[in-house]
């Protein structure tokens, strides 16, 4: 038994301050003490009854255990599709039932979606999305039918790519809330370890929802007036295609929550499919525009053709997201890296993504284990990628 830290990164996915260019992440550290090979993943399909102890309170939570560290620690999902990190010292008692986990159904999701956000709130469902607002019915169907959009090009791109991945079988929570004020107050009751300031939206792989705010402020709009008003606002838009993209990768098995993910992969597909377009009926298209932000700051910083951060470190740790001064470099690249391999490389970026999909909740992943991950898959030395990639990003134009 060794003490590790575990960092789950992307427990919220907070990826910027859009349009002050202050770039925020929030990971979660956990400190965890675990064996390295400490963690089993899901044995049973019956559901667990865990007596935690909680701020001086006895809860009751019920789910399915996820993973289990081998110093007691448990992962278990409940059935509204939510993780609870389950510390082994606020466990105070354990039974498997004889009852098969269930996932509630979309009306049952509904229902806890409204308990959970309180009056004033409608739950509209579209063809994979339930979504829960108090913000104008216009721009509920907006962004209903934009979220239709990026599953449908979603899922086509990983068809192009001969990913395997399985569509959600139940439909996904989208909060939006009317104003800023109500979004941000019940991001800090959910997450109170984050800030929220500047931030047009989220997704929180501990909840899985994805939590927005009605960008155009205005309730009464009609759908075109909403479609004018956000088109004011790309960078704010964009937010909305970026979080849904981790919503997705999270529920169609091309992630695992709580797996270790490389922050890099993560936000590197995100932005690859973010880039908005502004003369498409919805403003956005399809997945791999080229990055109009992150391009430009991407060239800016690899002018001295080194790359902006050393490959080693973007593939092995998550650090550089962390600090202000050095996340816009750790965005850029991570941008520029997915967009080439898609582009130039789609076979060994499958490879890589296969084994990205292996990765368990819980499971901790060396920088040695990470680097030869991505190396294995790719295939060639790793030397030669900072000028390959220079090369390539100089030779795109930006969208328009
Ligand atoms: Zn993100």
């Amino acid at each position: 038994m060794i003490t590790v830290l575990i960092a789950v990164p992307n427990v919220v996915c907070l990826c910027f301050s859009r349009w002050r260019s202050l770039l925020l992440v929030s990971s979660m550290i956990l400190s965890i003490s675990t064996s390295v090979l400490g963690q089993t993943s899901t044995v049973s399909n019956f559901v667990t009854e865990v007596q935690i102890q909680e701020g001086g309170t006895s809860l009751k939570v019920q789910g399915l255990v996820r993973a289990e560290a081998s110093d007691g620690t448990v992962l278990l999902e409940d059935t509204q599709g939510k993780y609870h990190l389950l510390a082994p010292s606020a466990i105070q008692q354990r039974q498997q039932t004889s009852a098969e986990f269930q996932r509630m159904s979309d009306e049952e999701l509904m229902a806890s979606l409204l308990k959970e956000v309180g009056d004033g709130f409608e739950v509209s469902e579209t063809e994979h999305f339930l979504i829960c607002t108090n913000s104008g019915a216009a721009y509920a169907e907006f962004c209903g039918k934009l979220l239709e959009k990026v599953y449908t090009e979603f899922f086509a791109w990983s068809e192009n790519l001969k990913l395997s991945l399985t569509p959600p079988t139940q439909r996904l929570p989208i909060l939006i809330f009317a104003a800023e004020s109500e979004f941000q107050a019940h991001a800090t009751k959910i997450h109170p370890e984050t800030p929220f300031e500047n931030t047009p939206g989220f997704y929180t792989v501990r909840d899985n929802q994805v939590l927005l705010w009605d960008l155009t402020r205005d309730r009464s709009l009609r759908f075109s007036a909403v479609r004018k008003k956000l088109s004011e606002s790309p960078l704010q838009l964009a937010t909305i295609v970026h979080e849904a993209v981790h919503q997705l990768a999270f529920n169609s098995g091309l992630q695992n929550r709580f797996a270790d993910n490389p922050l890099w992969f993560s936000e590197g597909l995100a932005l690859y499919f973010e880039q908005v377009s502004l003369r498409s009926p919805l403003l956005w298209s399809k997945p791999g525009l080229i990055n109009s932000r992150h391009h430009s700051e991407f060239l800016r910083r690899s002018a001295d053709e080194r790359l902006p951060i050393p490959l080693p470190e973007l593939l092995t740790s998550d650090r550089t997201f962390q600090t202000a001064e050095s996340a816009p470099a750790a965005y850029a690249q991570s941008w520029a890296m997915m967009a080439w391999l898609v582009r130039q490389h789609p076979e060994q970026l499958a490879q890589y993504i296969q084994k990205l999909q292996a990765l368990q909740p819980l499971q901790t992943v060396s920088a040695d284990q990470r680097t030869q991950m991505f190396q294995e898959s790719l295939g060639s030395p790793l030397e030669e990628l900072p000028g390959d990639l220079i090369t390539w990003a100089r030779r795109q134009r930006s969208a328009r």
